[in-house]
């Protein structure tokens, strides 16, 4: 057809329908290039919309998830991401939405990390369990289980001894001999340390061989071990990035993962490992060096 010909045609169409088909196209091109701007802010902001009514709800979903189990109201919400944002399985983690690293030192323990696990699963959560040597050693089976679930295992030292007034032989033997008990229980090597108590100099940062974990965000579940205490301390002050510090030999604290891990799901909070964090912040761990938070590369806001 002649282009001129076009042209005469819509001189002649009635102003207000031009306009009309002119805001439609123009709408159209602004929110198709919305949804797939880097950082994806449209989809947050979709995202956003359609799950806020439903935040803090006690709303059944009739949605069965892959073992036609019916679905929690925070698996349900990853099921909704996935499905919302093309993902292509619930597990699979959006760079673009909020995430924390849920880690427990002390264990392993078979009822309490049993229970955490259980959590971690139903929710399509992951997280990161610093072991210490005795029941490393003790729970071989429970070890299995946090690398059976996708979970991520670190060293947190044999004797939970502080490691700046230990001698280099001494700091060797403490973390040797939980990657030992490790290796046996699940073939693979711990990923990353927590020195215990957080302490740390530049002597033993100089000296460990795996990235240095601390934390940004300590629940104080050993103070408090009062499960409703620790789940409204973590809700009034999680964020973006924070690696939150627990312990999985307490009854409450499995207590409060089991009402926790759904409520930071309801909140749009994705849970990963530590080393997960790292990866889809951007963020190469590194040695020589300690981690209180990882943050993403700065957007442009
Ligand atoms: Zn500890």
């Amino acid at each position: 057809m002649d282009i001129r010909k076009i042209l005469k045609q819509i001189k002649n169409l009635n102003n207000r329908y031009v306009y009309i088909i002119y805001v439609v196209v123009v709408t159209t091109i602004c929110l198709f290039a919305a949804q797939f701007a880097p950082g994806g802010r449209f989809r947050n902001w979709y995202y956003d919309l359609i799950n806020k009514p439903n935040i803090n709800k006690e709303i059944e979903y009739a949605v069965e998830d892959r073992d036609g189990q019916e679905m929690n109201q925070g698996a349900f919400l990853t099921y909704y991401r996935y499905e919302t944002f093309g993902a292509t399985n619930p597990e699979e983690v959006d760079e673009n939405v909020p995430m924390v690293a849920l880690t427990f030192d002390d264990g392993p323990n078979p009822d309490y990390t049993g229970r955490i696990l259980e959590v971690l699963k139903a929710n399509y959560s992951r997280a990161t369990f610093f072991v210490v040597g005795p029941n490393a050693e003790k729970y071989p089976d429970t070890l299995k289980a946090i690398s059976a679930a996708g979970c991520e295992i670190g060293n947190h030292t044999y004797n939970h001894k502080n490691l700046t007034n230990l001698s280099e032989e001494e700091i060797e033997e403490q973390v040797d001999k939980v990657n030992r008990a490790v290796k046996k229980a699940t073939g693979e090597d711990t990923t990353v340390i927590r020195p215990p108590y957080g302490a740390y100099n530049n002597q033993v940062l100089g000296q460990l061989m795996e990235p240095v974990i601390l934390w940004d965000l300590d629940t104080e579940d050993w103070k408090s071990r009062n499960a409703q205490t620790i789940v409204e301390h973590v809700l009034d002050t999680v964020k973006d990035g924070d690696i939150i510090l627990m312990h999985d030999i307490y009854d409450s604290t499995a207590e409060a993962i089991e009402i926790l891990i759904p409520r930071l799901k309801e909140q749009g909070y994705q849970i990963v490992s530590v080393s997960e964090l790292a990866r889809y912040k951007g963020k190469e761990l590194e040695l020589n060096k300690a981690y209180g938070e990882i943050e993403g590369p700065v957007k442009d806001e």
